[in-house]
């Protein structure tokens, strides 16, 4: 199956489950489930299979990304707070995220090395085995916080993949491809915090911009700033290329916001004479 054919997979799944979710219904499914070691979830984003889809169709809009957070509701909350209490936690089963199941949301967190963010994101809920459909039929909100904007798009090329679930796991970011060398541009003002090379990302610049707000560009051929440095919207931080998990030359990006990742199309200004998927 390719990448491709997976977003209306997700789709149907999530219109076929969700009338099950509404009623309450326990879906039985093939995806993980308490019983189930939880496959290790990739600390990372993935590839951007450039290569082969230059004749294909824009990808399918994803299902809205998880994150519960204080004052999320709803059946997913109550499965949480049930696989919560199951592994110890003394919280209420009442579908509310409150300052208690925060708590344990961290504490758990920080037992399965994630970030201890207090916010439960999907890689948190497959973690603890809550069934994946269910967590996808989910609609939470992937928008970026109120006031955080780009000021510029951080490369040139096409729109090969978006912000989503995505194969089973979460695409943090929006691949953009384009020739190896491609220059990668800062979309915002901030401090260089990171260049160097991590699993998955390969060659990796991260930007603070102050206020919770960092940007990523991953997979790069090579380096043009150094920690510390601060670079204004358009500097050239790097070079577009295909390192660490990339099966073709594209570059990553992502915008996070107190450690969660949003969608980036959210953030940033439209792309004149670019068809891109949502904007
Ligand atoms: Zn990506």
């Amino acid at each position: 199956m390719t990448r491709r054919a997976c977003g209306p997979l997700i789709l149907i799944a999530v219109l076929l489950v969700l009338p099950a979710v509404v009623l309450g219904v326990d879906i039985p499914t093939t995806t993980t489930t308490a019983g189930q070691a939880p496959t290790a979830p990739a600390p990372t984003p993935e590839t951007g299979d450039s290569g082969d889809t230059a004749a294909a169709p824009a990808p399918a809009a994803p299902a809205a990304p998880v994150r519960l957070r204080l004052g999320s509701r709803g059946p997913v909350v109550k499965d949480l707070q049930r696989e919560l209490r199951r592994r110890g936690a003394r919280i209420a089963v009442d579908g509310v995220y409150g300052q208690g199941t925060r708590k344990a949301v961290i504490r758990q967190q920080k037992r399965l090395r994630l970030p201890p963010t207090g916010v439960a994101n999907e890689v948190l809920l497959r973690r603890l085995g809550i069934q994946q459909l269910r967590v996808a039929a989910l609609k939470v909100s992937s928008v970026v916080p109120a006031g955080v904007r780009m000021d510029r798009w951080p490369t040139t090329g096409r729109f090969e993949s978006p912000f989503g679930p995505r194969w089973g796991r979460m695409h943090e970011g929006i691949d953009i491809s384009d020739e190896r060398g491609t220059p990668i541009q800062a979309a915002l003002a901030g401090t260089v915090i990171f260049a160097g090379t991590e699993a998955g990302y390969g060659n990796l610049v991260r930007i603070d911009h102050g206020n919770g707000v960092e940007t990523r560009y991953a997979h790069l051929s090579a380096f043009r700033v150094a920690v510390g440095q601060f670079v204004n919207p358009g500097d050239v931080v790097g070079l577009m290329g295909a390192t660490g998990s990339a099966t073709g030359v594209h570059l990553h990006f992502e915008v996070r916001v107190d450690g969660v990742a949003y969608d980036p199309l959210t953030a940033l200004p439209p792309r004149p004479g670019s068809v891109l998927p949502g904007l």
